[in-house]
């Protein structure tokens, strides 16, 4: 089987269809695992909900998500990324704050665990350190994780024992699963933040025990001119050439 992890997808419909295209490119994927933050910053909430409602998906609850709706307190979102989810929030259908409000945290599928900030964290560890990765062992069960939130490719390999390492996940890199405990981030669909601009997301085969990164390059302009034309803040869209 093969499944495509997309992480942070933020209302940026230009970069989902570009990865989607993608993706079908490559022989399609029997499902898509979305770790969260579907909304959030971009222009295009409506579309980047009903595009991934078309497609056999799971998903979990990102903090842009949460906060969309109400559940997750924005006292701790810069001045822009509240405005753009004051934003965001005054879009949603009630059917799509229906459809946010029942993502779980965490769910459990195949040999990983999918949350959007950190295991023992969901909504707001951002996981960039070995040392809580290390601390993050003990809160899934599974023998791999995939999370998102920081919107940056990075896997954390971990020995049983305790004791891990980290490295940026390369594209056409391919990750071997092995014995070691991984704990995977795919980078952002939607706002990149590692220096490239391009789409981030990752394909499992689980056949193959492999795990394998691609970037996409997309019509950034298009999503900026939308976002300047509903009148989101000129930082966030200038950000996506950026990556940073
Ligand atoms: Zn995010």
């Amino acid at each position: 089987m093969h499944y495509a992890i997309l992480a942070d997808i933020h209302s940026n419909l230009a970069a989902l269809i570009a990865v989607l295209d993608d993706i079908k490119r490559r022989g399609g994927v029997d499902e898509v695992w979305c770790l969260g933050d579907i909304v959030g910053y971009g222009p295009d909430p409506h579309d980047c909900i009903a595009t991934l409602r078309r497609t056999k998906h799971v998903c979990v609850m990102g903090n842009h998500d949460g906060a969309a709706i109400g559940k997750v307190d924005i006292a701790f979102f810069n001045p822009d990324a509240a405005t753009a989810n004051r934003w965001t929030a005054r879009q949603l259908t009630p059917d799509e704050s229906d459809y946010l409000n029942h993502l779980p945290l965490v769910i459990e599928k195949d040999d990983f665990t999918l949350t959007h900030g950190s295991p023992r964290e969901p909504i707001r560890e951002y996981l960039l350190s070995t040392w809580s990765a290390q601390e993050n062992l003990a809160h899934f069960s599974t023998r791999f994780c995939f999370v998102g939130h920081t919107h940056s490719p990075l896997v954390f390999a971990c020995e049983e024992t305790g004791g891990c390492t980290a490295h940026h996940f390369e594209p056409e890199s391919p990750l071997v699963l092995g014995e070691r405990r991984l704990i995977i981030n795919p980078g952002a669909v939607g706002q990149p933040r590692d220096g490239d601009p391009r789409a981030s997301y990752a394909i499992y085969d689980s056949d193959a025990r492999v795990v394998n990164l691609h970037r996409v390059p997309y019509d950034i302009r298009a999503t900026q001119t939308s976002m300047m034309t509903q009148g989101l803040p000129a930082a966030l869209a200038t950000r996506l050439s950026h990556a940073m």
